[in-house]
């Protein structure tokens, strides 16, 4: 089932120097080390870090929750987002001095089916920053120039970090949800990506419902777009949902198999659940007879491509995004993560190198 293959981080480094959270081991906190920088392979940039979000992906690679895990140490991190300093042998791609974004997408085959067919997110070869690559959670990064994407001029580096992963993968979930204009869109989760899918989903048309089992992530929901809320800590989202009429879509976000289950429980006839998050308890129970009688489509949605990532710089080069994030150092990566886990984070913790 693997979707992505693990490589080796480093091959050949140079005598300098960079500072950098690294994970030693599945489940200890991460420690801040000097680590050597990398000499750059064909291909290859190096990127001066200036933002790195901290996505729920980032805690399940150093917590190993999922079936495929990365081998520490390994740095974490996707999105990154620096200016260029250096090119590898062979790059055209970008410019020394260029604003780039190194997504989960750090670099793909180019030419398999999927590649060629605007699915290079599905490509067998592919590698993931932060994950089988180090990745962002540093002073510096390094990154394949094809697989970067350029960031518009003048939009903020902070915003420019939580849109490379949590903008894109949203994005394309809604894509993939196919969302019209009057649809009842159901959006579980309003953390780092579920806040900016209640964007999208509005922006394509959609009507839109936000679970979550805070206060606070509902309020923010309310500010960003969406017309209902449930706290499904205090009432059924099921039953909230159903008494609207169902979900035409349903898009989960929640690190929860019960959210899952919640979001099929709450489509209408005919809808389409989108899974996203990814808890490290990777099962769910959905019935047969009512998914087939109902016609009810369940759908995987992984991150979005570079084409997908330009369009959500352009969206908010446009003004039409709301980026919710607080930066932070990258010194305290232990405690974000343990605020993220915690529920005391607005929607995303954006680093400071
Ligand atoms: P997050 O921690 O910022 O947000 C999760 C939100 O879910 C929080 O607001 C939390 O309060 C809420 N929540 C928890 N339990 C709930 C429940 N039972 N019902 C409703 N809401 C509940 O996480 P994030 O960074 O937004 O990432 C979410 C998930 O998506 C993670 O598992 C992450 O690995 C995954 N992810 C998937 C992709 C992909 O391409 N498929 C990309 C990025 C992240
Ligand atoms: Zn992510
Ligand atoms: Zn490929």
């Amino acid at each position: 089932m693997a979707t992505f293959q693990l490589q080796p981080a480093h091959d050949a480094t140079t005598e300098r120097l960079y500072r950098a959270a690294v994970v030693h081991a599945f489940k200890a906190p991460l420690s801040l080390d000097d680590v050597r920088a990398p000499e750059l392979a064909a291909g290859q940039v190096r990127v001066r870090v200036e933002a790195s979000g901290l996505c729920h992906t980032d805690i399940h690679a150093a917590h190993g929750d999922w079936p495929v895990k990365p081998s520490p140490p390994f740095i974490p991190g996707h999105e990154g987002v620096g200016i260029v300093t250096e090119l590898g042998p062979g790059v055209t791609e970008v410019a020394v001095g260029d604003r780039v974004a190194m997504p989960w997408l750090g670099y793909a085959c180019g030419t398999c089916d999927h590649c060629v067919s605007g699915w290079e997110t599905l490509c067998l070869e592919q590698k993931n920053m932060g994950y089988s690559i180090d990745g962002g959670f540093g002073e510096e990064a390094v990154a394949y120039a094809r697989y970067v994407v350029k960031v518009p001029e003048g939009l903020d580096p902070f915003d420019a970090a939580p849109l490379t992963c949590a903008g894109v993968t949203t994005y394309k979930a809604v894509k993939v949800a196919g969302t019209r204009s009057s649809n009842l869109v159901a959006v579980f989760g309003v953390g780092g990506l579920g806040h900016l899918a209640i964007q999208y989903a509005a922006i394509a048309g959609g009507r839109v419902i936000a679970v979550d089992v805070l206060d606070e992530k509902l309020d923010l929901a309310l500010e960003l777009g969406a017309e209902f809320t449930v706290n499904a800590a205090k009432e059924d989202p099921v039953e909230a949902i159903q008494r609207l009429g169902g979900a035409d879509q349903a898009i989960a976000l929640a690190v929860s198999p019960k959210a899952f289950e919640q979001a099929y429980g709450s489509l209408r006839r005919g809808g389409t659940l989108v899974f996203v998050a990814l808890p490290a308890d990777n099962e769910v129970k959905v019935p047969i007879f009512e998914t087939v009688l109902n016609g009810i489509t369940i759908v995987g949605s992984i991150v979005g491509t570079r084409a997908d990532l330009r369009e959500v710089f352009e969206l908010h080069a446009a003004g039409r995004t709301h980026v919710t994030r607080e930066i932070r150092p990258l010194a305290e990566v232990n405690q974000a993560i343990a605020d993220v886990e915690g529920g005391r984070v607005a929607a995303r913790i954006v680093f400071e190198p």
